[in-house]
């Protein structure tokens, strides 16, 4: 096994234990993984800085370099970008789904007091232009089955009743 002097700690260590460096002439870190990371948490400022005046000097080789990429990848971006829309909007209608359940345990009953205020208030507005509408929409097929409750149908089937019962009379 291939080993290697740390010039830190001065153990003979095996090469794997070496971070490799491709400017050094064997090719690894003179000092072992474990010196490195020791000396990089002990001067993380001076890393920091040394980092800032590396891109300073070298910003727009660094930035060309980004745009280069940039441009090479834009097809995998745009790709990628649509699966995570994908992704997320699958998410989405599970997520949806699962409320909309929720709401439908939670709301018969408010929906129920809501259509009997809605009903009474139809009933009481229960005009023959209202009838007419109403027939009108059907006859279309632009109602939805629920805009006609049947408290509405009965009323207006009663309303006829009278009304028939009225001319029998005459
Ligand atoms: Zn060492």
């Amino acid at each position: 096994m291939e080993t290697k002097k740390c010039s830190k700690c001065k153990k003979e260590l095996p090469i794997t234990e070496f971070y490799k460096d491709k400017y050094r002439p064997d090719g690894h870190v003179s000092s072992c993984k474990m010196c490195h990371k020791k000396w990089a948490k002990e001067n993380r400022e001076v890393i920091k800085i040394r980092h800032q005046n590396y891109y300073l000097k070298n910003k727009q080789k660094i930035n060309k370099r980004n745009n280069e990429w940039n441009n090479a990848n834009k097809e995998h971006r745009k790709i990628y970008h649509a699966d995570l829309y994908k992704k997320n909007k699958k998410r989405h209608n599970k997520l949806s789904k699962i409320y909309y359940k929720k709401q439908k345990k939670e709301l018969p009953k408010q929906l129920q007091n809501y259509r009997k205020k809605a009903d009474e208030k139809a009933i009481n507005n229960l005009t023959d232009r209202y009838i007419k509408q109403i027939v009108r929409k059907q006859s279309h097929k632009e109602l939805k089955f629920n805009e006609i409750s049947n408290t509405l149908i009965k009323t207006k089937r009663l309303v006829i009743k009278i009304k028939r019962e009225i001319n029998n009379n005459k």
